[in-house]
């Protein structure tokens, strides 16, 4: 009995021995490739292989999909819900970052607390691309609380996303000129799908008759929008979600929506709703009812798959429900 024990006891132990060196051959050799695979996508030139692209917010990461088209493996950092103000890269983030050929992202400050990570990325050959910088400055709103730097809201304003779109048409374009072509055709099928977004969106806005159109959200997101389609805009917070609503904004606002009548307010995604309840709350102290009026999407688009996961399914989104919301439908 115990002869026998003791002959299984080796076995395992030949056993054990065997699984552990073909378990570290097969570590090695996924090592191996991996590394291998690596340096062949380093060697290949651009133009043979697809571009490997990060974008910070869902907006910039759609725009590089709908021009990079098949020439552009697209990963982007924010989610539905996350707000760009706020994110901070993750260490996988920067791996991320680390490896891609160009990385896309708003700028003009929307991404406060990545700016010294974009710096670091400057000394690299990883090619960085502020989308929203190239817009007229002149054009640009610059609200005295948000410290010298621009409003960073642009893609409210479909024609100031347009421009958007040219600067990352003319980026592929530099890096990958072989395939220029590609880039300008489909810049220029989705440029006319925005041509017709913006319509869209004058069109709904003139439903609303003049004196009713004002958007009241959670925070100062909207003031493009409300310059380009006629809407007086309030937030409870301002330009970033950085800074608290006080409770004198608060009950401003709550004064602001009960003389004016105002019959709906407005959620956003990416921020959460109990300050926008909490001035429901002290404008029914003032005796009158302001509806929510629903959820839009400010800095963060909807699930990945929905129509609201994309710049033009959020835009609709948005405009849909405010003028539905306003008009009481
Ligand atoms: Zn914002």
């Amino acid at each position: 009995m115990a002869w026998i024990i003791s002959i299984n006891r080796d076995e395992e132990k030949g056993m054990m021995r065997r699984i552990l060196v073909w378990g570290l051959a097969a570590v090695l050799a996924l090592l191996l490739v991996g590394c291998e695979a690596l340096d062949e996508a380093d060697n290949v030139p651009l133009s043979e292989r697809p571009i490997r692209v990060v974008a910070t917010t869902g907006m910039v990461a759609d725009i590089v999909q709908n021009v990079g088209g098949e020439r552009v493996e697209v990963e982007g950092l924010m989610g539905p819900g996350v707000d760009p103000h706020l994110y901070k890269a993750s260490a996988g983030d920067v791996n991320r970052l680390q490896a891609a050929d160009v990385i896309f992202y708003n700028g003009l400050h929307l991404e406060a607390q990545m700016g010294k990570v974009f710096e670091r990325m400057s000394g690299t050959d990883v090619v960085t691309v502020p989308v929203a910088e190239n817009i007229n400055p002149a054009e640009l709103l610059a609200p005295p609380e948000f410290q010298g730097n621009y409003d960073p809201h642009v893609w409210f304003n479909v024609q100031f996303w347009m421009t958007a779109v040219e600067e990352v048409e003319a980026a592929l374009a530099k890096m990958d000129p072989d395939h220029a072509d590609v880039y300008a055709a489909n810049a220029k099928a989705y440029l006319a799908e925005l041509a017709a977004l913006d319509a869209y969106v004058r069109e709904q806005a003139l439903r609303v008759p003049e004196d009713q159109r004002v958007l009241i959200t959670a925070h100062d997101a909207f003031n493009y929008f409300g310059r380009a389609y006629g809407f007086e805009v309030r937030g409870l917070q301002g330009i970033s979600t950085a800074s608290e609503a006080s409770t004198a904004d608060m009950q401003d606002l709550a004064r602001f929506i009960a003389e004016r009548q105002i019959p709906a307010i407005f959620l956003e995604s990416s921020v959460p709703p109990r300050t926008v309840e909490a001035v429901q709350a002290a404008v029914h102290d003032r005796g009158f009812d302001v509806q929510i009026g629903g959820e839009l999407f400010s800095d963060a688009m909807g699930t990945a798959g929905t129509p609201e996961g994309t710049y033009i399914g959020m835009v609709r989104h948005n405009v849909d429900t405010i003028v539905g919301a306003l008009l009481g439908e």
